[in-house]
């Protein structure tokens, strides 16, 4: 994109919780997107955003949002690409009323992701699923459109099972997480229940983790998706971290491979050059840590400004083939800064402005 082109106009749904503060946060110096609406619930709008709103980001709400007047949550607003950050239940109802009115709908909800004609995206590892935007269109016969972003733990696990899957083919997966209190927005959970602790249960997050990463991982047929044929299991937990899911992962492959082959391939894997061309893409988006103890949540959930997964502890599984461990910042890549890194595809693409 030109420099001297204006900015697109960005809405936040949802801009008072834990991903939409993030949202506000990263597209406050955005060289392509500025901030021109932010929505709330009943609790907030008609507030200015910095009574509406208690911040809970490291470093000062931004100035230039302080004094803009939260919105309702329903069109029109001002903008040119809508970002979504509302809990799935809300944003079943509103998002549609959004792409209906001709708005490009970036979504962090999973109330439409499970569609045959949504794109489950991550720039990197999907790119040709916008083809599944033609489909939307004739069957929604909406002026607009809704990309959603995968789950936040699925964010971290499938750069690695990108990689084991095209070089060497998966037939199963094996997945225990173990995910940050923040991924549960705010107040998440008591502090009394999580302190000290591990919970083993998140509503719901299994059955993500073993629908997700298929359908990011499938491949595109003409205008359908065809999900990826590895059986997945996944078992979530809650621990008492702040922010960065860590993953577990064991794998069987389709080909029989040495654990220096599987390491080559995840070391020197071509990420889409297009990709790394748009301003939010970080260099690597996957970076292989050497160190016997390492990914750590606290020491690597900001790798490449929380873009970059880490992933490290390659060694072989008695069980199944090999095994890893992944760490995914989950409110930046897992959530607001994957959306925005598909809302610049989206841009670059020519779906936007
Ligand atoms: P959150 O902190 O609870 O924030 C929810 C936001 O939605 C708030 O701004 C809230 O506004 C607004 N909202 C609630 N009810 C509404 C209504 N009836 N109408 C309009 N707006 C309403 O949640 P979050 O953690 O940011 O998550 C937001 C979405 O992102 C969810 O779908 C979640 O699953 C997804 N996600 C979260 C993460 C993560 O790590 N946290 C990662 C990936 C995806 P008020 O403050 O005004 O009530």
């Amino acid at each position: 994109m030109e420099t001297n082109q204006p900015k697109i106009k960005a809405a936040i749904l949802g801009a008072t919780g834990m991903v939409g503060q993030r949202f506000v946060q990263l597209l406050s110096n955005h060289p392509w997107f500025e901030i021109s609406a932010l929505t709330g619930s009943d609790r907030s709008a008609g507030r200015k955003y910095s009574d509406a709103c208690y911040w809970r980001q490291e470093g000062d709400m931004p100035a230039a949002v302080r004094d803009m007047q939260v919105l309702p949550a329903v069109p029109p607003v001002n903008a040119g690409v809508v970002f979504s950050a509302l809990p799935a239940d809300i944003a079943r109802d509103v998002e549609p009323e959004f792409a209906r009115a001709g708005y490009i709908v970036c979504s962090n909800s999973s109330a439409y992701r499970y569609e045959d004609d949504m794109p489950v995206m991550i720039p990197e590892i999907n790119a040709e699923h916008l083809a599944l935007l033609d489909s939307q269109k004739k069957k929604r016969g909406w002026d607009g459109l809704i990309v959603t972003s995968p789950n936040c733990t699925t964010s971290g696990a499938v750069f690695p099972l990108k990689v084991l899957n095209e070089i060497f083919g998966l037939e199963k997966v094996f997945l225990v997480s173990m995910q940050a209190v923040s991924g549960a927005g705010y107040p998440g959970m008591p502090y009394l229940a999580i302190a000290d602790n591990v919970v083993p249960l998140i509503e719901g997050e299994e059955k993500k983790l073993e629908l997700e990463p298929r359908l990011l991982l499938g491949k595109m047929n003409g205008r359908e998706r065809i999900s990826a044929p590895m059986s997945i299991s996944a078992q979530a937990n809650r621990v008492a971290i702040s922010d960065g899911h860590t993953i577990c992962l064991s794998v069987k492959l389709s080909k029989s491979a040495s654990l220096e082959e599987v390491k080559a391939a995840l070391l020197s894997y071509a990420w889409p050059e297009e990709i790394k061309q748009l301003p939010s893409a970080p260099l690597q988006p996957m970076i292989y840590r050497e160190e016997a103890d390492r990914p750590q949540p606290r020491l690597d959930r900001n790798a490449g400004g929380g873009m970059a997964v880490s992933i490290g502890r390659l060694r072989p599984c008695p069980i199944l083939d090999f095994r890893l461990v992944a760490v995914v910042h989950n409110t930046l890549r897992g959530a607001a800064s994957g959306s925005v890194l598909n809302a610049e595809l989206l841009k670059a693409r020519g779906f936007l402005g």
